[in-house]
């Protein structure tokens, strides 16, 4: 992802060095778990502009994970171009993931593979009052089927307070729609990975020291070696 002509994030009372990459403190900097795989479905981010940058925002796991996935900026009155062309694509099939509700209830649809269409789960990334209202002022996202993620867990992000327990993350949404379309091994490659990004972000936070033998941990050093000797 290209953060570059952007100011980075400045975190309230803190001047400690992040890394760049992954934006946590270098101490508890996750690059070397990082792993991306071929999913069966990609996730494209609409990110309010607020978010972005901030090193909380979990969305960045998902494209970090899941190949082919991409941000894109949200704006209501000037959609990115390239949001607009990428949705014309007659080779994927996009849903917009977002809870069920009385006034779209017409537009509400059942995950169905397509052949030779790749699924695209659109995700509104910001707060839930933001996604909502992008979800209700950009017209440009009227046309297309909403899929609501038909989960039963809880949100286990402890970094930022949710409303509810049921409004989880945007990386655990994503790993919700992997498990609801069956592809259950690389929700669990993003779920390891958003583990451990909580992990190390607590520990960083509270000057704890970060475990290093867990089980999260050794799922990725496990794909990243299959993945390297696929290759070699
Ligand atoms: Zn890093």
């Amino acid at each position: 992802m290209n953060y570059e002509n952007q100011k980075p994030f400045v975190a309230r009372g803190s001047n400690i060095e992040r890394c760049e990459a992954c934006l946590l403190p270098q101490r508890g900097c996750i690059c070397d778990y990082r792993v991306s795989v071929e999913a069966r479905a990609r996730f494209w981010l609409l990110t309010h502009r607020y978010e972005t940058l901030k090193p909380t925002n979990t969305g960045r796991l998902i494209t970090d994970t899941i190949e082919g996935s991409d941000l894109f900026r949200w704006s209501r009155t000037e959609p990115d171009t390239r949001f607009l062309q990428a949705l014309d694509d007659p080779a994927i099939d996009p849903y917009i993931v977002f809870p069920e509700g009385e006034d779209y209830q017409h537009r509400m649809v059942e995950f169905e593979h397509k052949p030779g269409r790749q699924p695209v789960f659109i995700i509104l990334d910001g707060t839930w009052r933001q996604a909502r209202r992008m979800f209700r002022h950009g017209r440009y996202l009227d046309r297309l089927p909403v899929i609501q993620p038909s989960t039963t867990r809880t949100s286990r992000y402890m970094l930022r307070k949710a409303q509810h327990d049921h409004h989880l993350c945007t990386a655990e949404v994503a790993v919700a729609m992997l498990e609801q379309i069956g592809d259950q091994a690389s929700a669990d490659v993003l779920e390891a990975y958003f583990d451990i990004f909580n992990q190390h972000y607590r520990a960083s936070r509270l000057s704890r020291p970060i475990e290093s033998d867990t089980g999260a941990k050794n799922l990725l050093r496990v794909t990243q070696g299959n993945k390297a000797s696929v290759s070699a």
